[in-house]
């Protein structure tokens, strides 16, 4: 009898979930997961956290350890894939090897989006999305003393705090007129940016950079109004790119991210895909979306799991994220896209925990918590539920 190979691309939170998931649907046949970074899949949010702070080693981020993947019979491969062949089910790697699928799953992730300014290829300029990429950074700040960081989304904002713990001078550009316009209320990007000028970090919004110079590494980093801030090491956090790049070569419908359906299957049948390179049609949102964040990376891996072993699961979970810096846990629930009303419970102006409420025609859509867990998890809850709320139940004195 032959033994079906069911094989991962991407060892980390959606792969690592992936092979997990799929000895707990009972699939006996065999799993290797690739990955390309080198280490036993870890956790990723902690590298601009906990990990750039010095406060945790690499084995302690590890999502399961080596013995697991032992015993449940995962092979580990440590190579990059350089093409799918779906006619022959073989996948070839850069070492000129091939290896052979049955059911094929793509969990690719995403990269860090390459700022296209000139200098930015300087020695000194840095990027934040592997551990590799942390041991440098680190190595690097042990001498240096002013860091300089492109963008206040929450990847730059949490290195900030993490630089400010390592005792360096820091100066956050942001190129629109807030910290995390993208994604919060002005209210939340002000209380943002209030407590990074309270820890000693320096924002400057409206900053657009126009060059990074500096005769052998960085020096300086010129904004577009000529102005020059020195800087010993620059760390650029304007956002990501899906790697969506080997599955457009195999012919796979890709629309910013590897389009799957709710059960996480590609174009493609006998191929899945979870994670951070997927864009998925939301009921909820009534659009496509693409998710960078753990808990979906997590449910879409499960239910690509369930897909491969012949079981019926369907993508269905709230978005939710989370973001810490300093002594601050900021949780999220939901998407706010086309709130029409802000409810706040707390004041962020002065106090260090408080939540923002969004609403839409009245009802609960999303929620920014700070400190507020309580109030997180009633959000996730009501919004999850659809159930209709008092703006009274909202603004309550919190007991948390
Ligand atoms: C600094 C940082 C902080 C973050 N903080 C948070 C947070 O607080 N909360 C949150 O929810 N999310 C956070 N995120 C986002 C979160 O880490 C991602 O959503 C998550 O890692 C997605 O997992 P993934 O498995 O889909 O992709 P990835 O983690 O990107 O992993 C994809 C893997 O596939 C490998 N790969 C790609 N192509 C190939 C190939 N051809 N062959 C072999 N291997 C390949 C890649 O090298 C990589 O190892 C953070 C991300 C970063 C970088």
């Amino acid at each position: 009898m032959t033994v079906s190979q069911a094989v991962i691309i991407g060892a980390s939170h959606a792969g690592a979930q992936l092979a997990a998931s799929l000895r707990q649907e009972k699939w006996d046949g065999d799993i290797v997961l690739i990955g390309n970074e080198s280490a036993v899949p870890y956790h990723r949010p902690p590298l601009s956290k906990a990990y750039l702070a010095g406060r945790s080693t690499l084995e302690e981020l590890e999502i399961r350890n080596l013995e697991f993947y032992a015993k449940q019979n995962i092979q580990l491969l440590d190579a990059t894939v350089e093409a799918i062949d779906r006619s022959s089910g073989l996948l070839t790697l850069s070492n000129g090897e091939t290896v052979a699928y049955d059911e094929l799953a793509l969990c690719l992730g995403s990269r860090a989006r390459r700022l296209p300014t000139p200098g930015a290829d300087l020695a000194g300029v840095f990027y934040l999305r592997t551990a590799a990429d942390v041991e440098l950074i680190r190595e690097a700040a042990t001498t240096a003393s002013n860091a300089v960081i492109v963008g206040g989304g929450y990847i730059g904002l949490e290195t900030a705090s993490s630089l400010r713990a390592l005792g360096l001078h820091v100066t956050v550009l942001e190129a629109t007129e807030r910290v995390l316009e993208r994604v919060t209320a002005p209210e939340v990007s002000a209380f943002f940016h209030r407590i990074h000028q309270e820890a000693g970090v320096s924002i400057r919004t409206g900053a657009l950079v126009e060059a990074i110079t500096g005769e052998n590494r960085v020096e300086e980093v010129v904004l577009a109004h000529g102005e020059s801030i020195p800087a010993d090491i620059v760390i650029v956090g304007i956002g990501v790119e899906p790697n969506t790049e080997l599955a457009a070569a195999a012919g796979l419908v890709v629309d910013n991210g590897v389009v799957i359906d709710s059960h996480a299957r590609t174009s493609d049948p006998h191929i899945v895909a979870a994670g951070d390179c997927t864009s998925h049609d939301y009921a909820r949102y009534g659009r496509r979306i693409r998710l960078e964040s753990v808990p979906s990376a997590g449910e879409q891996a499960k239910v690509a799991a369930a897909t491969i072993s012949g079981k019926s699961k369907e993508i269905a979970a709230l978005p939710w994220f989370w973001s810490d810096q300093y002594d601050l846990k900021l949780q999220i629930a939901g998407l706010n896209t086309g709130y029409d009303e802000v409810i706040l419970s707390g004041d962020p102006s002065r106090d260090r925990d408080f939540s923002c409420f969004y609403l839409r025609q009245g009802q609960l859509i999303a929620a920014d918590c700070v400190n507020r867990p309580r109030d997180f998890m009633f959000s996730k809850k009501v919004i999850t539920q659809r159930t209709p709320v008092e703006r009274s139940d909202l603004i309550r004195v919190p007991a948390n």
